[in-house]
């Protein structure tokens, strides 16, 4: 049986920062993804402008945005800065991109990799392949097999669909119309020829069907036609209940980590899997970062259970955030995952 020092679940963006950051520091790790290429995956592709942090080049971003258009049943706002607010990126280039830089600091990263089963200290996969660890990290996403070997339910769900529509949009744009969408939100983020429409919302309080209906009746009032296209829909898992077990990790969207109010988690998982590497490095590690990231995740919870409550009160919430934008007594930032890290 061939043996790692790390192992991860999963070649996703979480994954790949985790695995690059152990690689950097002479430590042999494994990435196994199920896929057979590294990156494709059901996203809109925004990324917060803290993103910038990452060390990701100026080529990589789609389209960058310095406006962000914001409309609900009430109001409408454009919120603007100096620098772009939000970057959009192709998930397919961002995971090549990783995954090279992964694979140039000493990562060895296997595809068509299912892990089917979990142990103390191997992994099997459906290649019937067992490899060995010290350390394994879950990066496998929404449907976390290693979260559900550790036996952590996932109750806390959000679902996204998106289509990916050709042409050039000039605007990336926010609708929070509660009639249609509950406490979620359709979405236009402009790509290069491209751009991602999309809605999201919180499982518990809507189902697949009636949402793309939604998006679909809200498409037509914007002279958007998507009903002859083909949606591609996820889940997004932002039931965060732990992330260090032992020697085993969660990471990014494994761990609950993405935002139950937006739906956003690359910015989570990736810096999910970087704390993850420093704790694996230096077990009297405490990670600052992880904690304001779980208080911010926290915060987006609150506001979506507020919001979540009867329609009225739903739409109060709402409006009240958007105002709060508008006044800019709310930054932003605020609804995002990125924070300034201490640590
Ligand atoms: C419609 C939609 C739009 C979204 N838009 C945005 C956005 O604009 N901005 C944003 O920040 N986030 C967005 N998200 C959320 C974002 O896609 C995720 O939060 C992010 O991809 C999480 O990264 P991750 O590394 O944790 O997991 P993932 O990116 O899901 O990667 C997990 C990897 O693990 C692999 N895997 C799973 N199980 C196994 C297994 N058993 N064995 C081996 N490999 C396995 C998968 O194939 C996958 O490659 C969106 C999500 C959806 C559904």
């Amino acid at each position: 049986m061939k043996k790692f020092h790390t192992v991860i679940v999963g070649g996703g963006p979480g994954g790949l920062a985790c695995a690059t950051l152990l690689a950097e520091q002479g430590k042999d790790v494994l990435v196994l993804e199920r896929n057979s290429a590294i990156g494709p995956k059901v996203c809109a592709g925004g990324i917060p402008s803290l993103g910038k942090k990452f060390g990701f080049p100026e080529i990589l971003w789609e389209r960058s945005f310095t406006h962000q258009c914001i409309s609900s049943n009430w109001q409408h706002t454009i919120i603007q800065d100096a620098n772009p607010i939000i970057r959009t990126v192709d998930r397919g280039r961002l995971g090549r991109w990783m995954a090279e830089r992964a694979v140039a600091v000493g990562v060895s990263i296997a595809t068509n990799s299912l892990v089917l089963k979990i142990t103390k200290n191997s992994v099997l996969t459906r290649g019937g392949e067992e490899v060995g660890y010290d350390f394994l990290v879950g990066g496998d996403g929404s449907g976390s097999l290693v979260r559900r070997q550790l036996g952590i339910p996932t109750e806390q769900i959000g679902i996204g669909i998106n289509y990916q529509v050709p042409g050039n949009f000039p605007e990336m744009q926010w609708h929070l119309n509660t009639d249609l969408f509950g406490n979620g939100y359709a979405w236009i983020f402009p790509h290069q020829d491209t751009a991602s429409i999309g809605v999201y919302a919180r499982r518990s309080t809507t189902k697949p069907g009636i949402l793309l209906n939604s998006l679909h009746q809200w498409a037509e009032s914007h002279n958007i036609e998507l009903k002859s296209r083909q949606p591609q829909a996820a889940l997004i898992n932002f039931d965060f209940r732990g992330w260090h077990f032992g020697n085993h990790f969660l990471i990014g969207d494994a761990a609950g980590l993405a935002s139950g109010l937006t739906g956003e988690g690359i910015y989570s998982a990736i810096v999910s899997g970087q704390e993850a590497a420093r704790t694996i490095l230096d077990k009297n590690y405490k990670s600052k970062t992880m904690d304001q990231l779980i208080e911010k995740h926290r915060q987006h919870t609150r506001i979506l259970d507020l919001a979540s409550g009867n329609k009225l009160t739903g739409k109060l919430i709402l409006e009240t955030l958007i105002f709060g934008l508008r006044t800019g007594l709310i930054p932003f930032n605020a609804l995002e995952m990125g924070f300034d890290q201490t640590s």
